[in-house]
């Protein structure tokens, strides 16, 4: 049986300011997952605390908001059997030395906070955050 999901997907600050938000939506699209909506934007301060509100008592939520709302960003609606997890594996670890060969943070990454990629952890929250970005 078909279990088509979205998720949302953010390019964070540090990879489209390397001009590599083209090459991480291919790494995307050759997996399979169907880019449904994305737009490239800049988030305030307020706009980033809202949205990592979950971590709001972790010692890095301060830097995390300032981080992503630290200049342009592309946030995707992405499509696919299993999306959220598909996406997942595709992203990596968290840690860019610890992620696997293959997935984008093992090729981007830079560090723990300039890990390239943001995605949704659950079918649940990829609502919510889809509904974040794109209102409509
Ligand atoms: N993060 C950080 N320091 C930490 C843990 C996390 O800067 O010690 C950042 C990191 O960029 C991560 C984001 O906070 O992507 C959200 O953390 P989470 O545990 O949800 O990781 P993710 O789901 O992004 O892999």
């Amino acid at each position: 049986m078909s279990n088509i999901e979205q998720t949302l997907s953010i390019i964070k600050p540090d990879a489209v300011e390397r001009n590599l938000d083209n090459e991480i939506k291919e790494m995307f699209t050759d997996k399979g997952f169907k880019i449904i909506k994305d737009k490239k934007i800049q988030i305030t301060k307020a706009e980033a605390e809202q949205f990592y509100k979950v971590h709001e008592t972790k010692p890095f939520y301060n830097d995390l908001c300032a981080y992503l709302s630290s200049g342009p960003i592309v946030v995707m609606i992405l499509e696919k059997e299993n999306a959220v997890l598909g996406n997942r594996e595709l992203m990596g670890a968290t840690k860019p030395e610890d992620a696997a060969e293959g997935t984008i943070r093992k090729k981007y990454g830079i560090s723990i906070d300039k890990n390239s990629v943001h995605g949704s952890d659950s079918v649940e929250n990829a609502k919510i955050e889809i509904n974040f970005f794109f209102k409509d």
